[in-house]
């Protein structure tokens, strides 16, 4: 068997620890005599499963007693619409658009009401993150909204918007657990998990309980957060294997150290790699240095010809998904919580050799 180095941003590389785990489970779930597939979600085991779910994400990110964690389904997008519809009480809500994503929940968030574009880095398309600290934020917005990793572009926020006291929501698809975040200074965290946490098909909300109540008239049943509140994320049959992955991996992560373990690894992996772009005479970095992402490097030659041999001859060697997002071209390595250090430094090497015999 060999397996690659998969740079993907998404469904992206899960632990091979959790992988085996979930092979030797898969025909018979500690003596259930059936898959964890193929249980009802209402059963004994698979509660077990989600309940030791919940607590493990708890213990990682250290979440406060008055925030509820929800396992939904819809991915990330289905949140762009919920948020709005469950949040926007007063019709307005602040947005902050530094990239494809919180374009598109900005865009999204207009159909329910007065949202408005705060601040926007699509002059310089989307390499940095706008300046927080300069914001006018509205009298009367609902909330504040941001995209913490822009998983396209390659960029993080180093320092949260000062909402003045409005909930912050942050769209953390790209940058779940890679590191500890302050839970407190959000209203709602969310994201779809097939980046960095499990396979497709996951959604997590973490919500502060203030913020859970009546929705705008007309929201459906399944979109509103009381719904899967009140249900313990078991209204409606949840993503239940799905699920079961994220808890494998939540138990991995605790495994590894907790995220401030996976925080210093992380800038370590991430600081190769920048550190080779600094000094590369070939190859750059696209977003800028200050706002840098620890998830998604993006880079080019500035030839679409050469991108294209090297994410081709990349594939020779195991390297694979490298090939950037169209919006920004050239190549993006992910290097999310299950990249290893190796796979980093294979790429880096290869980057090399790449590069003495084409520059
Ligand atoms: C991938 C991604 C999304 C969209 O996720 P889906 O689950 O496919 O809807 C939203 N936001 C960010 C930051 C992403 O990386």
């Amino acid at each position: 068997m060999a397996r690659v180095y998969n740079f993907s941003a998404g469904p992206a590389v899960l632990p091979e620890e959790v992988l085996r785990e979930a092979a030797d489970e898969m025909l018979d779930y500690r003596g259930c005599g059936m898959s964890v597939m193929e249980m009802s979600h209402r059963s004994k085991p698979f509660a077990a499963i989600m309940e030791a779910a919940e607590q493990d994400i708890r213990d990682l990110m250290d979440i406060p007693d008055n925030y509820r964690v929800l396992f939904l389904q819809g991915g990330a997008s289905t949140q762009f619409a919920m948020i709005p519809m469950n949040l926007m009480k007063n019709k307005v809500a602040d947005y902050i658009v530094s990239g494809s994503w919180s374009k598109k929940a900005f865009k999204e968030a207009k159909i329910f009401g007065d949202a408005r574009c705060v601040a926007s880095s699509e002059d310089e398309n989307f390499s940095y993150v706008p300046d927080v600290r300069a914001l006018q934020l509205s009298d009367d917005a609902d909330y504040v909204y941001i995209c913490q990793n822009e998983t396209i572009y390659g960029t993080v926020y180093h320092e949260l918007p000062n909402t003045n006291g409005k909930p912050l929501v942050a769209d953390v698809s790209s940058c779940f657990l890679s590191e500890p975040m302050d839970v407190s200074k959000y209203g709602l965290i969310y994201g779809g998990v097939q980046k960095n946490v499990g396979p497709a098909g996951v959604t997590i909300v973490i919500i502060r309980d203030d913020l859970v109540s009546e929705p705008l008239p007309g929201t459906p049943t399944m979109l509103r957060y009381d719904t899967h509140v009140d249900a313990k994320s078991l209204y409606n049959t949840p993503p239940a294997y799905g699920i079961y992955m994220c808890g494998k991996v939540f138990q991995w992560l605790k495994a590894q150290g907790g995220l401030e373990a996976m925080k210093e690894r992380n800038v370590e992996k991430a600081q190769l790699l920048y550190d080779f772009l600094d000094q590369s005479a070939l190859f750059k970095g696209t977003a800028r240095k200050e706002d840098r992402s620890i998830m998604n490097v993006p880079f080019v030659t500035g030839s679409d010809e050469l991108d294209a041999k090297f994410v081709a001859e990349a594939k020779k060697v195991g390297i694979e998904s490298i090939k950037g997002h169209r919006s920004v071209g050239g190549m993006r390595a992910s290097i999310y919580n299950a990249m290893p250090r190796e796979g980093v430094e294979a790429l880096v090497r290869f980057m090399g050799e790449f590069e003495r015999e084409n520059a």
